[in-house]
């Protein structure tokens, strides 16, 4: 890279060197709201002239995958409409694959849902009276209770029940407002039927990018434990946290054996430095240190004793100590 502010690239021996493909979640980790997050496109650029396939994986099925692609463009990044894989795409493939060909489906949510209905050959309908074979529930900011009810109608009546994700939170420039995962359970509440679920954690959305891209060897790199971190483990693949979006340090320090990430870096510039510094599993101490050799250390400890069932030795500042730590990375 040249661009002035591009991250350091070593000649050899940095993370992405030992993958092919690169499954980046998008919000907190690419973009917040409309813009970048800082050193996300320089990096991914970056690391795509060293020969990874970036794709870009997301659980919100809002957004078809040609605004995505257009929005990413937008912030620099040299993306095809293909390189988006969302979780209605996903989750129109578990319908298409569970019903007849061309069967009407009752499509709940953004633009996104419809479409990727229709990519798979399916007819989306928007009442339960015109007896869908199926219910596909995606997020969308002006899903109405009567959509709700008609879902519920339809499900009710038998027909399959899936999800495109089940995230209980959507992060908004206001602050945290329900997401996909409230508006299912408003529907399973109603008829006591639980949905397939398509996006992360689940296997399907990790399908679907592999397959996408044909990756042998791919990273998943996102912000949350419980949908990117936890859904590299369901799939076995190796994950990446970055520490640009929801996650922070005390949620870190606390997670569970399934959500712990394989590698750890304040932001994307993680992807073009040495795998050693970065990698929680390693023991003997970092071999150069990025600003969050400490918290990786304190990780090991906190986990090895959640794991053998003693009490976490972190302090109060600890974590203070290490959030300061995460904040100085963030913005050098
Ligand atoms: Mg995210």
């Amino acid at each position: 890279m040249t661009t002035d502010g591009a991250p350091a690239v070593e000649t050899a021996g940095v993370l992405v060197d030992g993958f092919d493909a690169l499954l980046l979640d998008l919000d907190g980790v690419v973009y917040v709201g409309p813009g970048a997050v800082a050193h996300a496109v320089e990096s991914i650029a970056a690391a795509v002239a060293r020969g990874v396939v970036a794709a870009y994986v997301t659980n919100n099925a809002a957004r078809p995958p040609s605004v995505v692609a257009d929005h990413l463009r937008e912030l620099g990044l040299h993306v095809e409409d293909a390189d988006v894989v969302t979780s209605a795409q996903a989750a129109a493939r578990e319908v298409a694959a569970r019903v007849p060909a061309s069967s009407r489906v009752l499509a709940v949510g953004g633009p996104g849902v419809a479409e990727a209905l229709r990519a798979c050959g399916l007819e989306p309908v928007t009442l339960a009276s015109e007896g869908p074979a199926a219910v596909l529930m995606g997020y969308g900011p002006d899903v109405s209770w009567r959509e709700l009810a008609q879902a519920s109608y339809a499900v009710g009546a038998g027909a399959l029940f899936v999800a495109t994700n089940t995230d209980l939170t959507i992060p908004t420039a206001e602050g945290i407002a329900p997401g996909n995962g409230t508006l299912v359970a408003a529907v399973s509440a109603a008829t006591g039927r639980q949905p397939i679920v398509a996006g992360k954690p689940f296997a399907p959305l990790m399908r679907e990018s592999v397959e996408r891209v044909r990756a042998r060897a791919p990273l998943v790199v996102g912000d949350r434990l419980d949908t990117d971190v936890e859904a590299g483990h369901a799939s076995g693949i190796p994950s990446l946290l970055v520490l640009t979006g929801v996650t922070d340090v005390g949620a870190l320090l606390a997670a569970e054996r399934h959500r712990r990430p394989t590698y750890l870096a304040a932001d994307l510039r993680g992807l073009l430095a040495a795998p050693d510094v970065l990698a929680l599993e390693q023991i003997d101490g970092d071999v150069a240190d990025d600003g969050l050799a400490d918290l990786r250390d304190g990780c090991r400890r906190a986990w090895s004793a959640q794991d053998e069932g003693r009490v976490d030795p972190t302090t109060p500042d600890d974590v203070r100590r290490w959030s300061a730590d995460v904040v100085a990375a963030l913005t050098c």
